[in-house]
C-alpha cells in the first residue's frame, strides 16, 4: 500500500500528471480557438460607413495623360495589367507612398483572373507531391500559401469563406493515406488553420452529400480550404488602390515600350481600346503583370526576347445547385488521366472543372467539348445513378490560361518554375508571372520590394509593406450580420441581401442606395436582373459610377457573375443591362447595338449555345419604334410575321416539333410484342419501340438533325442510360432528340490535334487545385 502511495506521489508521477493536464487544456484551448477570426460586430456596423465616391475614369485619363506633359507629374511606377498580380502590385507600392499608375487593356480581372477554380488555398496535392517525393522546396511553397490564406481571408473578409472539401473515400486502404494527409495540411498550417480535418463514415457521408455514389463507398475525409469570388476580389483590390491614390483606366491598352538615352525604359505609349485615343505615360519604372500575355510586353520590349510563358488551359463549367450540397464540395485526386476533378457549390450553383492541358495564349479561351463532356463523365462517376448527368445542365463552362513561365535568367534546360517568377531586364522592364491568386500578396511584396531595389525608390516610399494587415475596400464596417441591416433599412429579400453584404461588403449600402423602389408591397428595393439569381438593377448603376465598368460584359461576367453562373440567363438580362448602362454613360442607339453584338460573342465563349434565342433591345422612343418597324418589314418581305414561342426550355423544341417527332416514330416504330407485327397502324404509339440502330436514320430526315454525328448519338444514349438497349419507346425518342439538340447546339470542338491531358506536372501548375 505504502509502496503505491510513494508511487502515485512520487515526483515522476506528478510530472506526467503535470504535463498531461498542460498538454490536454493547451490542446483544448488550441481546438477551441481555431477555425477563421471573423471581423468584431459592433453596433457601428449597423449604419453605413461615410460615402466615397472614386474619381472618374475620365479624371483618371487626365492624369496619365499629364504624366508626360508635367515632369511634376511622372509615375514611379506603371503597373500593366490589372489581373490579380498587377492589382495586387499596385496595392502594394500605393500603400507605401509611391505614384503608381496601372492600365489594363480589357477590363480589370477580364483575364486568368476571372477564371480561376475560386479556392484560397495551400494546395493538398501539392503537399502530397512535398511528402512522397521529399521535396523541401515544395513544402515551402504550400506553407506559404496556407499563411497567405489566412491574411487573404483576413484583409478581404466578406469576399472569401471557409469550405470544407470532402474527399470520398472508396477503398479501405486509402482511409489512413488520406486521413494522414489532410492532417498534415492541418499541422503545417499552424495557428493558421481555418479547421481541423475530419473522417466521414459511409452513413454520414451521404447524408451529408446525398448525391454521392452510396456503391462501394467506405467513408470520406473532410478538410477546410478557403473560396472566394475572384473578380470581386479583384476589383475591391483595384479600388483599394483608387482609394490610397493609385491611378488606372482599364481598357488601355500599352501598344509601345519606351526608353531614354540611357536605353533604358522610362514610359509607355497608351491606347485607349474604347476610344481609339493614344498618349504618352512616363514612369520611373515599368512592371509587366501581363500573365499569360507577358512574352508579348518583353517582345515590344525586346524584339529579340525568347518565349517564357508556356499557357496551360484548365476548364470548368457551372452545373445546377442540385449537383452538389451548399456548403460543402468534394475533390477526386486522381481521376481516370491522372488529372484531378472538383466540384465545388459557389455563388448557389455548383462548379465542376479540372486543370491543365497545354493551350496557345488567346483572348478569350473557349472551353472544349471534348473537355466538357470529360468532365461530365468524371462528375457522373460520383454520383449516384439516379441523377441523370445531362449535358443541358452546362449552364456555363469557361476556360481559363495558366501563366506557367521559365526564368529566362535559368539555363535553357532548365524547365518551368514553380511558382512565380521575377525577371529584370536589360532595359528595366521588370516581369513578374506565375504563381497563383492565394500568393497574389506575398508575389506583390517581393515585386515591389525588388522595384524599389532596381528603379531606386528608395526616397520616394514613406514605409515599408503594409499589405499583411491592409483591409481591403468594403471590409471596415463589414460583419457577417450585416445583411440584416440591409434588410431592415431597405426592405429587400434575404437572399438578394446576403448576396449583396458578401460581394461588397460595407459598400452594399451604396450598392442599395442606387436601387428603385419595386412598386410591391415585398420586397420594397431589388429588381432582379435575372428571376433566379440574386443580382440587382442597382448593382449596374453602381458599377459603372464607382467601380469602372465600361462595357455591358464588364457588368455581366466580372461586376456580377452572371455570365459565369447561367450563360443563357446573362443573355436574357442583357438588354436591360444595356438600358441601364446607356442612360448612365450616355450610350447612342448604335452604340447599345455594339455592347450588345459583343456580349452575344463574349457569351459564346461562356458556353452560349451558338443556336440561343437572342431576345431584342426594348426601343427607348417612338423614333426607335419606328426603326424597329421598318427593319422587320423589310426582313420579312411585307409581311408582319409573329414571333414563335421563347424556347428558353434547355430541350429546345420549337412549337410543333414534339408532333413531328411522335409522327415520325409511328412511322418508324414497331409494335412492341412480336406477335402484334402484322397489328393494324391503329396502334398506338406509347404502344409501339423504335430500334436504336434506326434513330439516326429515321432522324437525318428531319430539319435540325441532319448534321449530328454519329459520336454525338453513341454520347447521349450512353448519358440517358440506354447503351445496352435494343430499342426504346415514345418517350425515351422524345428524351434522346431533346439531348441530340443540346448536344448539337454545343460550341463544336476547335480541330486541334489530340489534347495532352497530363503533359504538365502538378507541381508546376501554379493555382488550381
Ligand atoms: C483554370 C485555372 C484555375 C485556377 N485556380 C486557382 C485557384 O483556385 N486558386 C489560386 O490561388 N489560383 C488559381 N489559379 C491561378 C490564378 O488564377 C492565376 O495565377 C492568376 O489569376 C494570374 O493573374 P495574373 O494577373 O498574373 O494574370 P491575368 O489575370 O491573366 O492578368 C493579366 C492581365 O494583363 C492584361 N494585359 C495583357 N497585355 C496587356 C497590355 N499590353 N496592356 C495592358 N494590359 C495587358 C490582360 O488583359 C490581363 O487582364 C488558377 C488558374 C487557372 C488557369
Amino acid at each position: 500500500m505504502s509502496a503505491l502511495r510513494r508511487l502515485l506521489f512520487s515526483r515522476r508521477t506528478l510530472a506526467y500528471v503535470s504535463a498531461g493536464t498542460l498538454g490536454v487544456t493547451g490542446g483544448g484551448y488550441w481546438y477551441l480557438n481555431s477555425g477563421p477570426a471573423y471581423p468584431v460586430s459592433t453596433k457601428e456596423k449597423r449604419r453605413p460607413p461615410p460615402p466615397w465616391t472614386p474619381p472618374s475614369r475620365e479624371q483618371m485619363l487626365e492624369s496619365l495623360r499629364r504624366s508626360s506633359i508635367d515632369p511634376d507629374e511622372e509615375f514611379d511606377l506603371l503597373i500593366v495589367g490589372g489581373g490579380a498580380t498587377g492589382a495586387g502590385v499596385a496595392v502594394d507600392a500605393v500603400s507605401r507612398g509611391l505614384k503608381v499608375a496601372l492600365v489594363e487593356k480589357d477590363d480589370f480581372s477580364a483575364g486568368t483572373s476571372s477564371k480561376s477554380t475560386k479556392l484560397v488555398h495551400g494546395g493538398v496535392r501539392y503537399l502530397q507531391k512535398a511528402v512522397f517525393e521529399l521535396d523541401y522546396e515544395q513544402y515551402k511553397l504550400v506553407r506559404e500559401a496556407l499563411h497567405e490564406r489566412r491574411i487573404f481571408l483576413q484583409t478581404a473578409p466578406y469576399l472569401s469563406s471557409m469550405l470544407p472539401i470532402m474527399l470520398p473515400i472508396y477503398k479501405y486502404w486509402q482511409v489512413p493515406y488520406y486521413f494522414a494527409g489532410c492532417k498534415m495540411y492541418d499541422v503545417l498550417a499552424g495557428k493558421e488553420n481555418m479547421e481541423t480535418s475530419y473522417l466521414m463514415s459511409k452513413g454520414k457521408a451521404l447524408e451529408t452529400f446525398p448525391m454521392l455514389k452510396s456503391e462501394g463507398l467506405v467513408g470520406a475525409v473532410v478538410y477546410y480550404d478557403g473560396q472566394h469570388n475572384d473578380s470581386r476580389m479583384n476589383v475591391a483590390l483595384i479600388m483599394t488602390a483608387v482609394k490610397h491614390g493609385a491611378i488606372v483606366a482599364n481598357h488601355c491598352e500599352v501598344t509601345e515600350l519606351q526608353k531614354g538615352s540611357n536605353d533604358k525604359l522610362n514610359g509607355a505609349r497608351v491606347k485607349d481600346n474604347l476610344t481609339g485615343k493614344e498618349w504618352n505615360v512616363r514612369a520611373k519604372g515599368i512592371i509587366n503583370a501581363t500573365g499569360p500575355f507577358s512574352d508579348t510586353l518583353l517582345t515590344l520590349d525586346n524584339p529579340d526576347h525568347k518565349p517564357i510563358v508556356q499557357p496551360s488551359a484548365g476548364i470548368h463549367i457551372t452545373l445546377p445547385n442540385y449537383y452538389s450540397p451548399r456548403t460543402m464540395g468534394l475533390l477526386d485526386p486522381a481521376t481516370s488521366d491522372g488529372r484531378v476533378i472538383f466540384f465545388l457549390p459557389w455563388q448557389g450553383n455548383t462548379i465542376a472543372g479540372t486543370t491543365d492541358s497545354p493551350a496557345p495564349v488567346e483572348t478569350e479561351p473557349r472551353a472544349q467539348e471534348d473537355d466538357i463532356r470529360w468532365v461530365l463523365d468524371e462528375v457522373r462517376h460520383y454520383l449516384s445513378p439516379d441523377i441523370k448527368v445531362r449535358r443541358g445542365d452546362v449552364l456555363s463552362a469557361w476556360s481559363g490560361l495558366r501563366p506557367l513561365v521559365r526564368n529566362p535568367s535559368a539555363s535553357s534546360t532548365e524547365g518551368l518554375v514553380r511558382n512565380h517568377m521575377i525577371h529584370v531586364s536589360e532595359s528595366g522592364l521588370l516581369t513578374i508571372a506565375g504563381g497563383k491568386w492565394t500568393t497574389y500578396r506575398a508575389m506583390a511584396q517581393e515585386t515591389v520590394d525588388e522595384a524599389v531595389k532596381v528603379f531606386g525608390l528608395e526616397n520616394r516610399v514613406k514605409s515599408g509593406c503594409v499589405t499583411e494587415r491592409l483591409r481591403l475596400v468594403g471590409s471596415d464596417g463589414w460583419s457577417r450580420n450585416m445583411f440584416i441591416g440591409l434588410i431592415q433599412r431597405f426592405g429587400l429579400e434575404t437572399e438578394v441581401a446576403k448576396h449583396l453584404s458578401d460581394n461588397y461588403g460595407d459598400r452594399a449600402w451604396t450598392v442599395c442606395s442606387l436601387a428603385q423602389p419595386t412598386g410591391e408591397t415585398w420586397p420594397l428595393h431589388g429588381l432582379r436582373l435575372s428571376p433566379n439569381y440574386p443580382f440587382i438593377e442597382a448593382e449596374v448603376r453602381y458599377a459603372v459610377r464607382h467601380e469602372y465598368a465600361q462595357t455591358a460584359v464588364d457588368v455581366i461576367a466580372r461586376r456580377t457573375r452572371l455570365a459565369f453562373l447561367n450563360a443563357q440567363a446573362a443573355l436574357s438580362a442583357l438588354p436591360r443591362v444595356i438600358e441601364i448602362m446607356g442612360e448612365e454613360l450616355h450610350w447612342s442607339r448604335a452604340q447599345r447595338k455594339r455592347q450588345f453584338e459583343r456580349a452575344v460573342e463574349f457569351l459564346g465563349s461562356m458556353g452560349l449555345a451558338p443556336g440561343a434565342t437572342v431576345p431584342e433591345l426594348e426601343p427607348r422612343n417612338m423614333l426607335e419604334r419606328l426603326e424597329n418597324v421598318f427593319w422587320s418589314l423589310l426582313k420579312s418581305g411585307g409581311a408582319v410575321t409573329k414571333k414563335p414561342g421563347v424556347t428558353y426550355s434547355r430541350a429546345k423544341f420549337e412549337a410543333g416539333e414534339i408532333d413531328s417527332l411522335k409522327e415520325l416514330f409511328a412511322r418508324h416504330a414497331v409494335p412492341t410484342s412480336p406477335r402484334d407485327h402484322q397489328a393494324p397502324p391503329e396502334v398506338g404509339a406509347e404502344e409501339r419501340r423504335l430500334r436504336k440502330q434506326h434513330v439516326r436514320e429515321v432522324l437525318r430526315a428531319l430539319p435540325g438533325y441532319e448534321a449530328i454525328r454519329a459520336k454525338d448519338y453513341d454520347y447521349v444514349f450512353d448519358e440517358a442510360g440506354f447503351a445496352d438497349r435494343e430499342d426504346i419507346d415514345l418517350d425515351e425518342f422524345v428524351e434522346i432528340c431533346g439531348s441530340l439538340k443540346e448536344v448539337s447546339f454545343a460550341p463544336l470542338s476547335r480541330k486541334v490535334a489530340k489534347v495532352e491531358r497530363t503533359r504538365i506536372p502538378v507541381e508546376k501548375s501554379g493555382g488550381g487545385v
